[in-house]
């Protein structure tokens, strides 16, 4: 796997410790959670990762309707890859809402054998173009001057880092590879 995007950021750790970071979700949200492909299982248990660490989570509405905004214009491959009837694994969560793998010092699982979302978050990809999820709670974007390109400074990405992991993203969960 080559996900050498960057490395863990100063700015994340104070995150966490002020409000929770982008490894918690509000309680009642668990089944927009991201999806876990088998390889990115396979890696994290690797690393130490334990049953209890996943869910089963059925492929809901709620959840299709999220990756369709997530990967506009392909909803046929995501309904292929996910029907309406079926489930997929996706992180543990605490009923507090955080990610069972959140420790007191961040994440459990060193950054090469996290998932790819989460090397990802808060960039993204939509038609090519690099853009982020802007959030309140992300002490990067609060410190961030100069758009995206001081967020990715902040967060030690680079363009190349952010291009890559969503290819491998993409790979990961099977869709297919965009030129
Ligand atoms: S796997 Fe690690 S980085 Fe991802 S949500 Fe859980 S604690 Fe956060
Ligand atoms: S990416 Fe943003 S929300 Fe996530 S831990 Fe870092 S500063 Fe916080």
């Amino acid at each position: 796997m080559d996900t050498d995007a960057g490395s863990d950021s100063d700015v994340c750790a104070r995150c966490g410790e002020q409000n929770g970071s982008c490894c918690t979700l509000v309680p009642g949200q668990e089944e927009y959670c991201f999806p876990l492909s088998a390889d990115e299982r396979a890696v994290m248990e690797k690393a130490g990762a334990k049953p209890e660490h996943f869910f089963r989570q059925h492929n809901t509405q709620p959840f299709l309707d999220n990756l369709n905004r997530l990967f506009p214009n392909e909803a046929d491959c995501i309904n292929s890859l996910f029907p309406p009837d079926g489930s997929h694994d996706r992180l543990a969560i605490t009923p507090q809402g955080s990610c069972e793998l959140l420790g007191s010092a961040g994440c459990g699982l060193p950054r090469q054998s996290r998932p790819y979302y989460c090397l990802l978050y808060p960039f993204w990809l939509r038609h090519g173009r690099e853009l982020y999820f802007e959030s309140s709670n992300c002490q990067a974007q609060r410190e961030a001057g100069g758009g995206g390109a001081g967020l990715m400074r902040r967060l030690n990405m680079t363009s190349a880092d952010i291009r890559r992991t969503y290819r491998e993203l993409r790979r990961a969960w099977g869709l297919p590879e965009q030129r």
